[in-house]
């Protein structure tokens, strides 16, 4: 085959990680028999230092024109105090939007490597096994009416949390599809005791469920999820739940598999002007600005989203499971960064990438 990729570093660790990334990629699809072209852009912080916008219209071009994309993180401290519409992390919302993804799947396994390195009691965190689906499109961050308008006490901020039918039947169907695929129970997250949006997103959800028959649903309230998810993990499969919810409940799955800088995530939606479908690929974690430049951060989350973006995006299984077992091997020789508090020296960012290849 042959992948034509788009990679968006970033800004801070992304720059670090995304560099180990291409480089299992390309060992994978040496290894296999595949070519891939890749393509640099502009996201994030840099973007706005080269070109004044966080996300500039050639880098909406050249995702538009690429198989995949592959990104590391925006965000820098510099940035921190100015309005939202003008940081870095727009250019994350920009991205999403123009690919028009609608669906991030954070999948969390705890690694028997890994055990030790959770805070959790080894008994409640072995054999966890689930994937966050989280709405990406809509929701709280989208909604309008926005802003802060008023002075003095009665200055007023002001957001929307607001769904259509349609949002919530296209990622449900989504989460019951991959549910399909692994052990058939789909878990739908909401606050349907509060929010209206969460009564529409339950109703709908049931109605979907009607199209899978062989998928056990369940509705679990987003307070109730937070707990659950630390109590007994093992009991969730997929969950499918809206922007906000998945937002935070995903930096929660991290606790789970050791180190947020394990986490990868794919986020898949409608068709590309190609025909191919769209697929976004990220480590879950941000630019973490205490460790950037100094070699130190985990890019096992980046490299797990090369595996997803080979299974999601071009439907090599064979290849993508390869990187996973990589992954896995280099965790069990205990070759590590920092974050997993290996029992000896820890490995850089770049020596962790070079086992990888190795392993593969
Ligand atoms: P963060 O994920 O960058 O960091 C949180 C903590 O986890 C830090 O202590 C960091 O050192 C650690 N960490 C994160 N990734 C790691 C890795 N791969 N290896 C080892 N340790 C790792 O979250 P934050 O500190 O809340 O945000 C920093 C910046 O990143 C902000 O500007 C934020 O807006 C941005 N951000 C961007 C994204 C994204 O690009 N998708 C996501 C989250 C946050």
């Amino acid at each position: 085959m042959h992948l034509k990729i788009l990679t968006l570093p970033g800004d801070g660790i992304g720059v670090e990680v995304t560099r180990e990334a291409v480089r299992v990629l390309e060992a994978v699809c040496a290894k296999f028999g595949h070519t891939v072209k890749l393509t640099e852009g502009l996201l994030g912080g840099i973007a706005i230092h080269k070109t004044g916008e966080p996300m500039p219209p050639e880098t909406a071009r050249l995702a538009l024109d690429a198989d995949a994309t592959l990104m590391g993180a925006v965000g820098l401290p510099e940035f921190d105090n100015v309005p939202p519409s003008q940081r870095p992390e727009k250019g994350l919302l920009g991205i999403r939007k123009t690919l028009g993804v609608f669906a991030n799947l954070r999948p969390v396994r705890t690694y028997k490597a890994l055990i030790d390195s959770s805070p959790l009691k080894n008994h409640l965190v072995e054999g966890t096994d689930l994937i966050i689906v989280r709405e990406l499109n809509g929701g709280i961050y989208y909604g309008t009416p926005r802003g802060i308008s008023g002075e003095g006490a009665d200055e007023r901020g002001t957001n929307t949390m607001t769904y259509t039918r349609s949002e919530i039947a296209r990622v449900c169907r989504t989460a019951f599809n991959l549910a399909r695929a692994r052990r058939k129970k789909l878990t739908s997250v909401d606050k349907s005791n509060v929010l209206e949006t969460s009564q529409l997103w339950r109703r709908v959800a049931v109605e979907v469920a009607a199209e899978f028959p062989d998928v056990e649903l369940e509705h679990i309230l987003v307070d109730n999820c937070a707990m659950q998810l630390v109590l007994n993990p093992r009991r969730f499969d997929v969950l499918v739940m809206e922007n906000m919810f998945g937002d935070i409940l995903s930096d929660e799955g991290a606790v789970l598999a050791g180190s947020i800088g394990m986490l990868p995530s794919a986020s898949i939606g409608g068709k590309l002007p190609s025909g191919a479908w769209v697929g976004l690929y990220e480590p879950v974690h941000g630019s973490a600005p205490d460790i950037a430049g100094q070699n130190k951060a985990n890019p096992l989350g980046a490299i797990g989203s090369v595996a997803a973006m080979l299974e999601y995006s071009f439907g090599l299984l064979k290849e993508a499971a390869a990187v996973n077992h990589a992954i896995e091997a280099v965790l069990d020789q205990g070759k590590v960064t920092a974050d997993l508090k290996p029992k000896g020296k820890p490995l850089t960012t770049e020596q962790v990438g070079q086992a990888v290849c190795e392993a593969l």
